[in-house]
């Protein structure tokens, strides 16, 4: 992997406002890739790459990462991005919506990183596991979304986003299969393990 220009690309993203993973946050997932060593990883929002590029030092020998992301310029940058980083053959891209991408798929993944769309958390649950290996984790980004999310916060744009994290947020606790850490690093960071 070429760590320069994944450096290049991590500051051209942060010079032009592309919401890439923030350093705490991508810390605290890299200490949970190295102990698992996953042979496969599904992250929904991949913007220009950087965060799945991160990741994939992680994997297993022969392993793989499918991410999916929507906005064309983000994918066509996301593509030459690994191109440049030399992980080419380790990241599938998936063009597209992941709300009718994700449906489509039927993969079995031992990671899922969540970091798309705020308002389609849990329909982005529903697929991640059902597409969840056993001892699989879900690690998902932005659920305390600056602090709205454990506020009495119930005003107009952010309203959808808001309810889906906190709806988001109670499915993990609530189910039996799962054990969950809301983490205060970033914007909030769910980590759900599969029992
Ligand atoms: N994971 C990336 C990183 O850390 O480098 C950052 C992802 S950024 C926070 C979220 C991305 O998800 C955006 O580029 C956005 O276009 C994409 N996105 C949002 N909703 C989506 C959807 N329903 N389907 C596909 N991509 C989506």
């Amino acid at each position: 992997m070429n760590e320069v220009e994944l450096l290049k690309i991590k500051e051209n993203a942060l010079k032009n406002h592309i919401p890439i993973i923030m350093d705490d946050t991508l810390e605290v997932i890299s200490e949970i890739l190295k102990k698992k060593k996953p042979k496969k990883i599904l992250e929904i929002g991949a913007a220009v790459g950087y965060s799945a590029m991160c990741f994939s030092e992680y994997l297993e020998e022969g392993g793989k990462i499918d991410t999916i992301e929507r906005e064309e310029e983000r994918i066509a940058e996301a593509k030459e991005n690994f191109v440049k980083v030399g992980v080419q053959d380790k990241i599938h891209l998936y063009e597209g919506d992941a709300v009718e991408i994700l449906p489509i798929l039927d993969d079995k993944y031992d990671v899922v990183f969540i970091d798309a769309a705020k308002g389609k958390y849990p329909f982005f649950l529903e697929q991640a596991l059902r597409m969840l290996n056993d001892k699989g984790v879900i690690i998902a980004d932005n659920v305390l979304y600056k602090g709205y999310v454990m506020s009495d916060y119930n005003k107009h744009k952010q309203r959808t986003a808001v309810r889906n994290l906190r709806e988001y947020i109670a499915r993990v606790n609530e189910d039996a299969n799962l054990k969950t850490e809301i983490l205060e690093v970033g914007d909030g960071l769910a980590v759900s393990y599969k029992l």
